[in-house]
């Protein structure tokens, strides 16, 4: 399975970020799965070893990455910089950033450009809220599409998806989605890939689950939903939970 660990704004101490870091070094070291942390940017430079190691199992993520391609940009952080601190994966379109405005179109020019410097983009998608006449099916539907019609049929193949419920995220273990919905989800988001990519091509990209996922319920959302790994949030913030969490997957 992928496991990626949003540390959001979670962590501003160095001294933290050193110790989950170690932490979850020791966790991809086991090599059951794949484990990448997203720390804030400054921190990715103060871990991240300064020439990325391939043999190094731990891979870091960006939370963001500028749709600029640097130049004169103030405050900006573009693919390029990320690329050269040794970043292998950047989110893209997490609904906390969407919240400020982030639409569709940009959510692909941050995607594409990420590629574009070798790094894989997981691109978060899902509804506000579930109605009884199943319109957050059409909203799923919307968003990931208007990304995948705009890439290219190699560039679709090299992206990850993150099934994100913004009703999920940040709550407690018991709000988190059920197995059971997750399953059918999963399913649909396939579907819809088939439309971009027909036949077995779609297997190709990993779909990943994110809400409110911690040690206690990971394992159910794991088995039988199709799923190919977590994004984790709060959870991924402590050594302790972290760890539990990655080996309740085990
Ligand atoms: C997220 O915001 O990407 C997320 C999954 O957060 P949490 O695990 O805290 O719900």
């Amino acid at each position: 399975m992928l496991i990626v660990g949003n540390w959001k704004a979670y962590v501003e101490s160095r001294a933290k970020a050193k110790a989950l870091c170690v932490s979850a070094k020791r966790l991809a070291s086991k090599g059951d799965h794949e484990i990448v942390i997203a720390p804030a940017v400054p921190h990715i430079g103060f871990i991240a070893p300064a020439k990325p190691d391939t043999k190094e199992a731990l891979k870091f993520g960006a939370q963001d990455v500028s749709i600029t391609v640097g130049g004169a940009e103030t405050g900006e952080v573009t693919a390029g910089l990320l690329r050269d601190l040794g970043v292998s994966y950047v989110i893209v379109g997490h609904s906390e950033r969407r919240a400020r405005g982030e639409s569709d179109e940009i959510v692909t020019e941050k995607a594409r450009h990420a590629l574009a410097h070798g790094m894989t983009p997981i691109i978060c998608i899902g509804e506000v809220d579930r109605d009884p006449e199943a319109h957050y099916l059409k909203h799923v539907r919307a968003q990931l599409s208007a990304v995948m019609s705009s890439l290219s049929t190699k560039e679709r193949l090299s992206v990850v998806i993150a099934y994100e419920p913004i009703w999920a995220i940040g709550k407690s273990e018991l709000e988190a989605i059920t197995p059971d919905d997750l399953g059918e989800m999963i399913l649909y988001i396939r579907k819809v890939l088939t439309d971009f990519m027909p036949g077995r091509a779609n297997q190709k990209v990993r779909i990943l689950y994110g809400g409110s996922v911690d040690s206690s319920n990971v394992r159910s959302l794991a088995v039988g939903t199709g799923i190919d790994g977590f994004l984790v949030g709060r959870a991924s913030t402590d050594v302790a939970g972290f760890a539990a969490l990655v080996k309740a997957v085990s």
